[in-house]
């Protein structure tokens, strides 16, 4: 299945199940009970909106080893974990806000993981259990605010900073897809997820210890080397196999 979320020209909004071109309208939600209406609406007459609105999306720095060297940094031990808010989600096609106090803006190519069902304390073996789906996620980042913050929360943690969609897919396995990323078309970023440090399961099972993972939350698992800025016009596309691509315009 490959999940959206949509906003029609009237102003409702709902989820649907994408097939082609066409989208039916489910009576529900992917992240509930629900059921495949007998609507369908053509894709293009409505807006991708983010495919999930989560709570909490919990982030992981440093998770490929080309991009830990290119700080020169060296490779975590455990996992570095970090929180973008509920508020920095964005939806597909829509404009990336640079900040007046950034003067440097990247784009982060990376894979998340969405939550479907309520997850605490799971073990490395269930964990994927608990996951409805894949998608794509722009970690956006406000580079020069990174070091003079002790965190990471006001870089990363700008309205519009989390881009995310166009849609979950649990068609995919997670653990091998190509990773790329373009700036006006120009490739940047270029990799696997089979060269994750921590693996998918790993995570799920790591961060569960911790806080409770709930319905339509994001794991989002790190991004490979080849990071750099943007500008105000520019177009950020990040492309993952059997993901689609997210395609985000800076303004
Ligand atoms: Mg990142």
């Amino acid at each position: 299945m490959k999940y959206v979320r949509f906003l029609e020209d009237n102003g409702n909004e709902g989820y649907g199940i994408l097939k082609d071109e066409v989208i039916e309208v489910l009576d529900g939600t992917p992240f509930d009970k629900y059921e495949i209406t007998s609507r369908c609406i053509e894709k293009e007459k409505v807006k991708l909106l983010s495919p999930s609105l989560f709570s909490k999306a919990v982030c992981i720095g440093l998770n490929y080893r080309d991009h830990a060297e290119e700080f020169g940094l060296p490779i975590p031990e455990s996992p570095v974990v970090f929180l973008k808010p509920s508020t920095s989600v964005t939806a597909p096609e829509s404009t990336i806000i640079y900040p007046d106090m950034c003067h440097r803006l990247d784009y982060e190519a990376e894979l998340a993981v969405v939550i479907g069902k309520t997850a605490r304390n799971v073990s490395e073996e269930d964990a994927l259990e608990y996951v409805l789906g894949y998608t794509i996620a722009n970690d956006v980042t406000a580079r020069d605010l990174q070091p003079k913050n002790g965190q990471w929360t006001i870089a990363k943690g700008f309205d519009t900073f989390m881009p995310l969609g166009p849609y979950i897919s649990d068609e995919v396995d997670g653990s091998k897809l190509m990773i790329t990323s373009r700036v006006n078309g120009e490739t940047k970023q270029k990799s696997n997820t089979s060269n994750l440090i921590f693996s998918i399961p790993y995570l799920i099972s790591y961060i569960s210890h911790v806080m409770t993972l709930l319905p339509g939350d994001v794991i989002s698992t790190g991004t490979p080397g080849g990071i750099s800025g943007m500008q105000k016009g520019d177009i950020v596309e990040i492309e993952i196999e059997g993901l689609g691509i997210l395609r985000n315009t800076i303004g």
